[in-house]
């Protein structure tokens, strides 16, 4: 079994590490971008063929990070995705960088939320 796996909760994919969680439905979990989210068995959440919804990009990331991708593939990574300046706060959090380091990691590509 991989140590991190996906997992559909309110309104995105996330990863979590499935030595610190088991996922059940109704219940919370936190997620490597640092969101706590909960799966809901109604919006199709613990049923993977239904799964819809976009990956949250800061868990991409994490995941990407902690599989040890190097930087230069974390940033061709990172540029698929639309950065708002929250997801951006959260990104320099979870990777110990500076609001500088993540503009360059992703391009600062940035939208209004
Ligand atoms: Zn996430």
């Amino acid at each position: 079994m991989h140590r991190y796996l996906w997992q559909q909760a309110d309104g995105k994919r996330h990863v979590y590490d499935t030595t610190r969680h088991r996922i059940q439905a109704e219940h919370s979990f936190t997620a490597l971008c640092g969101e706590t989210v909960i799966p809901r068995t109604e919006r199709g959440d613990l049923t993977a063929g239904l799964w819809f919804d976009g990956e949250c990009p800061v868990c991409t990331i994490a995941l990407a990070k902690a599989l040890g991708w190097p930087m230069r593939e974390l940033a061709d990574l990172a540029h698929r995705f639309t950065w708002s300046p929250e997801l951006l706060a959260r990104l320099a959090e979870i990777l110990h960088c500076t609001s500088g380091e993540v503009a360059e990691l992703t391009g600062a590509r940035t939208v209004d939320t």
